[in-house]
């Protein structure tokens, strides 16, 4: 806390910092970590299977494992570590640092910021990893510029971003933006969350790989492999067609109410491309009628939008402001 309340008074802008970030993106399968400096370089990568089976215990520990290498990582004083942003699913108090709930990671009521503090001594940062890609995209992605958009982040889970008038919208209890909990289909299939018919059990990367093998297919298929095989396979074909025709039934839902100007689409699934796009947009069009559906985009970040947003986050908390020279390649 100490350093936040420096971080206020401290000059607004650094124009051209020296040193590192650590930005970690805690995922129910994998823990990606990177090593970004002031332009948006990742100067080094890593990722690690998440423990989530292990328990809490072996999660928390992974994670300062993963930023101790980091840490270690940095070439030399003018790389050095500066700031450190952790950003994970779930129900994250990003004021207190703690991570009060997440299913994925088997988290209840930890305070992670101050164990990840405690491991490394820089200052750090817990934040909402579908906050963090909206902060990604809005910053150096593809929603720059743009007041009125839906961010929809499909992985293991699917979440989503409302930006409206400029402005990102928390909702009362902070938790606006449960896109993959949109009832698609009325008395569809039973989700955790205690509804029916959510958006999730059938759109979600973990959902079309597990109604792919429901529909006969073959066992252990990625979402990507599904895609590939929609033309061939007609469990795939299946699989696929009610995944995107259940994003274009929640999307016609977020345009009535919202109208925003893009719906984009980020997350792991986004790296199928077209084979995503084209039916989602398709299906979208058939289904808005008396007006013209917003278009729908691919986020140039795809799969790493929470790391990216996780690394400006961790600038953004030493004071920096300007993020121009920022590129969105992925090679960069
Ligand atoms: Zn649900």
């Amino acid at each position: 806390m100490r350093f936040v309340e420096e971080a206020v008074t401290a000059p607004a802008v650094l124009t051209s910092p020296d040193g590192a970030v650590i930005a970690v993106d805690v995922g129910g399968t994998t823990i990606k970590g990177a090593l970004v400096d002031a332009d948006g370089h990742f100067m080094r990568e890593l990722a690690r299977a998440t423990p989530a089976a292990r328990g809490p215990e072996a999660v928390i520990s992974e994670v300062q494992a993963v930023v101790a290498e980091l840490d270690a990582a940095a070439p030399g004083p003018q790389a050095s570590v500066r700031s450190v942003a952790v950003v994970i699913p779930g129900i994250v108090d990003a004021a207190a640092g703690r991570a009060e709930y997440s299913a994925n990671l088997g988290l209840r009521d930890v305070p992670l910021r101050d164990l990840i503090e405690s491991t490394v001594g820089l200052p750090t940062l817990l934040e909402h990893d579908v906050r963090a890609a909206g902060v990604a995209e809005r910053t150096v992605g593809i929603t720059s510029g743009v007041d009125d958009y839906l961010l929809a982040v499909i992985g293991t889970g699917i979440s989503g971003v409302v930006h409206a008038g400029g402005q990102p919208v928390r909702g009362a209890s902070g938790i606006a933006g449960e896109l993959g909990h949109i009832p698609v289909w009325p008395g569809g299939e039973p989700c955790p969350c205690g509804q029916r018919g959510c958006l999730e059990r059938y759109a979600s990367a973990s959902s079309i790989a597990r109604r792919y093998v429901e529909f006969g297919g073959e066992r252990g298929a990625s979402p990507h492999e599904v895609a590939a095989r929609r033309t061939s396979d007609p469990a795939a074909g299946r699989a696929w067609h009610e995944a995107t025709e259940s994003l274009a039934i929640a999307f016609v839902t977020c345009t009535m109410l919202l109208d925003p100007e893009m719906i984009v689409l980020a997350g792991g699934l986004s790296a199928a491309g077209d084979e995503l796009l084209a039916p989602v947009e398709a299906e979208l069009s058939a289904r808005v009628t008396w007006r013209e559906p917003p278009p729908v985009r691919l986020s140039p970040l795809g799969g790493r939008a929470g790391l990216v947003g996780a690394a400006v986050l961790a600038w953004q908390l030493l004071g920096v402001k300007a993020f121009g020279r920022w590129t969105t390649s992925p090679e960069s």
